[in-house]
């Protein structure tokens, strides 16, 4: 039986946990089919709604509540996930606390002004129009480090908005390894000669067509449409609001069979890792993705790990072969499974492969810790990104826009979050990995296209948990081992034997 205290405060944790819903569905609702002229009365809609949350989330009556039940946990008056609820609430409402009100509207000021900015800047490819902005971005993030403490780097400060926990000492040498590797798979593939033929993906598909297909897919996988659902957004996402109800976007273009299939695939991940939480956590702050980096493991796992796989094509192939039967003749799996995983350089992070990508995480990573270490001028940036492109990438691009102001990130001050986007890739080899060792039919079963086992597996080990374990929790109970690019550099070097192979 739960405390009556506990059981107030939790009653505390899902009003706050509903108005959070509120404020993603609106959110959604104007990435979708709101008006445009709904714009402006939406923003104070939203402002007003998440004014209350923070007030509720921090007012002294909260205060007092979370401070009684984290006697009780230290008592050990309370059962495992409730320690772990009052642990996340408490961790949560210290970081809210630590930055002055007036700090975070300075924040907003310059974030608002930097974004606009930043658009104008990579219209006219202009780094000078956005340094000055960033600039201040930079010096407020400094702050905002000093505010949350930290113990070796005012950068490690900022990553924990994302991986909490993660430093960025741990995070170098496991990136240094990763670049070292992918410079050697990169010249693996150079080696190979010619690269495999993808003209096909590039023609002209239904876009109806590849909706239906995708969406047939991701059910297939197991993304549960009698809690979820797929609409149409200018960029894809995943929002939730509680596991009973998952909405995904996708786009589609006309002369890219990616976009849509991949992306929904990529969406589905992340909504099956939402699905999946135990009831217990419903409407609380556990109910979520335990950091970034484990959030896009999910979707990497089904995008990449299964659905860029030779034996997923083996039984799919003949499903898109006939939804598509003009477009695709005289291709078969393999000659497929090798169009969708053709690996080269890029200038844009987005659109770029799987083994490549992480040369524009790591380009970023060194260049924000230089950055917040005072080691490095904004002024500096252009020139120290187009020399860190030769050296990772073998290439320079032609402009800024191109370049150092491709991302909306550093804009909103988004700094130490790209570190996640290759976490989450290195963290789904391991999974993957772990997963093959235990299910040892796996791979068979993917070519018969039956995912249950591994969804299932997912749910057991991963997903039910939500917050209550961390991310190197998870790692070390699922693996016995902590985050390494060990896995990740294996499965692409098989991968690049069979797409660059004879064979
Ligand atoms: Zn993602």
């Amino acid at each position: 039986m739960p405390t009556a205290t506990f059981t107030n405060f939790l009653d505390r944790a899902r009003t706050v946990s509903d108005l959070r819903a509120a404020s993603s569905l609106l959110h959604w609702d104007q990435e979708t089919y709101m008006p445009d002229g709904a714009a402006a009365v939406r923003a104070e809609q939203s402002a007003t709604l998440e004014t209350l949350t923070h007030q509720m989330a921090t007012s002294g009556e909260y205060a007092a509540m979370l401070e009684t039940v984290r006697q009780e946990s230290e008592r050990g008056e309370l059962e495992g996930w409730e320690q772990k609820l009052v642990e996340e609430s408490h961790r949560e409402f210290e970081r809210s606390r630590k930055l002055p009100d007036e700090f975070v509207r300075e924040m907003s000021r310059a974030q608002s002004l930097a974004h606009h900015a930043w658009r104008k800047a990579r219209e006219q490819q202009d780094f000078s129009i956005f340094a000055p902005l960033l600039e201040q971005i930079v010096g407020l993030k400094r702050q905002a480090a000093e505010y949350f403490g930290y113990a070796e780097n005012p950068y490690d400060a900022l990553i924990d908005q994302y991986e909490p926990g993660m430093l960025a000492s741990q995070l170098r040498p496991v990136f240094d390894r990763l670049r070292k590797g992918t410079g050697e798979l990169l010249q693996k593939i150079a080696d190979a000669g010619t690269p495999p033929d993808d003209s096909v993906l590039f023609t002209d598909f239904d876009p109806e067509q590849q909706l239906a297909f995708s969406k047939k897919i991701i059910q297939q996988l197991g993304f549960d449409f009698n809690t979820g659902r797929v609409d149409l957004s200018a960029h894809p996402f995943c929002t939730s609001f509680g596991s009973s109800d998952v909405r995904l976007t996708t786009r589609i273009f006309r002369d890219d069979l990616r976009s849509c299939l991949f992306g929904l695939m990529h969406e589905a991940g992340h909504g099956m890792y939402e699905q999946g939480f135990a009831p217990q956590l419903v409407r609380t702050p556990l109910a979520a993705g335990t950091s970034m980096g484990i959030h896009e493991s999910q979707s990497l796992l089904w995008e990449n790990m299964v659905g860029r796989s030779e034996e997923f094509w083996q039984w799919a192939f003949p499903e898109i072969a006939g939804t598509f039967p003009d477009r695709l003749a005289g291709f078969d799996s393999l000659s497929f499974f090798r169009a969708i995983n053709v690996m080269k350089p890029s200038f844009i992070r987005v659109e770029a492969d799987e083994l490549t990508y992480n040369m524009h995480i790591i380009l970023r990573f060194e260049i924000e810790d230089d950055l917040i270490n005072g080691r490095m001028s904004v002024a500096d940036i252009p020139a120290v990104w187009n020399q860190k492109s030769q050296e990772y990438l073998g290439i320079v691009p032609p402009n800024d826009s191109l370049g150092c102001l491709q991302d909306i990130h550093w804009s909103f001050g988004g700094f130490g979050y790209f570190a996640s986007y290759t976490l989450g890739k290195l963290y789904a080899a391991m999974f993957f990995n772990r997963a093959t060792e235990q299910l040892p039919d796996l791979r068979q079963q993917i070519a018969r296209g039956e995912f249950g086992s591994l969804l299932g597996w997912l749910r057991e080990n991963l997903h039910q948990w939500g917050k209550s374990k961390n991310a190197s929790q998870l790692a070390n109970d699922i693996c016995g081992r902590s985050l390494t690019e060990t896995d990740f550099l294996a499965y692409l070097d098989r991968k690049i034997e069979r797409v660059y192979g004879k064979g």
